[in-house]
């Protein structure tokens, strides 16, 4: 039994980047060279809140509920899958406090697509922009993701008991 009425989870995910695919980052379509590869349309953001949400309730996580041997799930959108997982929190008597996020990218240049962003996960989870946050990050030229072979991103998220 908890003692506190609200849960806090966290989320992590990475895509690699590819040509010949879009990239769709928190639910939005942004011009690019490349695009992230993975079975679904591999939206990095969506994916590490999906996994904060899943963590939060200590249920299974993401790469479990929607395996990419599921054809199902082949080229699915993030955004739907997000739905599911809000669904289930609240099924389990939970509602979303805030959500905080990195996205972690030497390119394409993020800023101009968070409110965007924001407006489509406000949208998702029923939830005030306000207690959204979206920051974007670089890695200064460093590692498959300063060399621009990759995407990251971080999600923390708190549910407290309805
Ligand atoms: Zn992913």
């Amino acid at each position: 039994m908890s003692k506190l009425n609200f849960r806090i989870g966290i989320g992590y995910d990475l895509h690699r980047l590819e040509e010949n695919r879009d990239l769709i980052i928190g639910g939005v379509k942004i011009p690019y060279e490349k695009g992230l590869l993975g079975h679904s349309d591999a939206d990095v953001l969506v994916h590490a809140i999906i996994d904060a949400l899943l963590g939060a309730l200590a249920l299974p996580d993401i790469g479990t509920l929607f395996p990419d041997t599921d054809e199902k799930y082949k080229n699915a959108d993030s955004i739907e899958l997000l739905k599911q997982v809000y669904s289930m929190v609240k099924e389990k008597g939970y509602l979303i406090n805030n959500l905080d996020t990195n996205i972690i990218a030497q390119a394409p240049k993020m800023m101009g697509y968070i409110p965007q962003m924001k407006e489509v996960l406000s949208k998702t989870l029923d939830l005030d922009a306000d207690y959204i946050s979206i920051k974007a990050k670089t890695k200064e030229h460093l590692d498959a993701v300063g060399e621009k072979r990759a995407i990251e991103a971080q999600a923390v998220v708190i549910v407290y008991k309805n």
